[in-house]
């Protein structure tokens, strides 16, 4: 199954609008999977357990990873994430369209192991403007926001290697950016695909 592509891997800096936009996407495509990452990072307000994260201990994290559960995990900002293995191989078996919003450690992990994922890096399109969202959103103190603008320097490192690029400075625009990105993933071709309507095919011709 590692042929996969009906993947979107969402990445970019802490701020740039990643979490709107994926949210914006779940609204109008119900039946596609967003992932939902472990996290041992503190709830922010307005956040609820099993929505934007499922909120864990590091001692239950590093169970997890010791456990194999995760497909990828990784350290950003002082604090754990990862994607639960179980959950996309059910998304998978599903045929579901596949949404990640990680980091680009995440990102690189799952290329490696979903090289037919496409990818999407989001951000803005320079750092003070980064910089002025965090602060505005006020659920970070300075010194966070100054390890996460860090963060957001290597991160944008990597920008090339991804298919996808948005800068942000629109959020309506991005929204729509990104739609078309997921409407797009409903029609990317599989071996899989392409050899049912072939069988599909051939029994027809035979009743011909
Ligand atoms: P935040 O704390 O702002 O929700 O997320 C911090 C960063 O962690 C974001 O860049 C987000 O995309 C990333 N992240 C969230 N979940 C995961 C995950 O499961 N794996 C990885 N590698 N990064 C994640």
């Amino acid at each position: 199954m590692n042929d996969y592509n009906k993947m979107l891997i969402i990445s970019g800096p802490s701020g740039a609008g990643k979490s709107t936009i994926c949210k914006y996407l779940v609204e109008r495509f119900p039946d596609i999977y967003l992932s939902i990452s472990s996290t041992t990072r503190a709830k922010r307000e307005g956040e609820t357990e099993g929505k934007e994260y499922f909120f864990v201990s590091e001692e239950e994290f590093k169970r997890g990873i010791a456990n194999n559960e995760f497909l990828e995990w990784a350290n950003v900002h002082g604090n754990y994430y990862g994607t639960s293995l179980v959950n996309i191989q059910k998304a998978i078996d599903k045929d579901k369209v596949i949404l990640f919003e990680i980091d680009v450690q995440g990102f690189n992990s799952i290329k490696k192991i979903y090289p037919k994922a496409f990818s999407a890096f989001i951000t803005t399109k320079n750092i003070e403007t980064l910089r002025s969202r965090l602060e505005f959103r006020h659920s970070e103190s300075e010194a966070i926001i100054d390890k996460r603008l860090k963060n957001a320097l290597k991160e944008m490192q990597e920008v090339s290697k991804f298919e996808y690029l948005v800068i942000n400075e629109d959020i309506e625009e991005s929204k729509k950016a990104l739609y078309c990105i997921i409407k797009s993933l409903y029609y990317v071709n599989s071996a899989n695909i392409s050899f049912s309507l072939t069988q599909n095919w051939q029994i027809n011709i035979k009743d011909v």
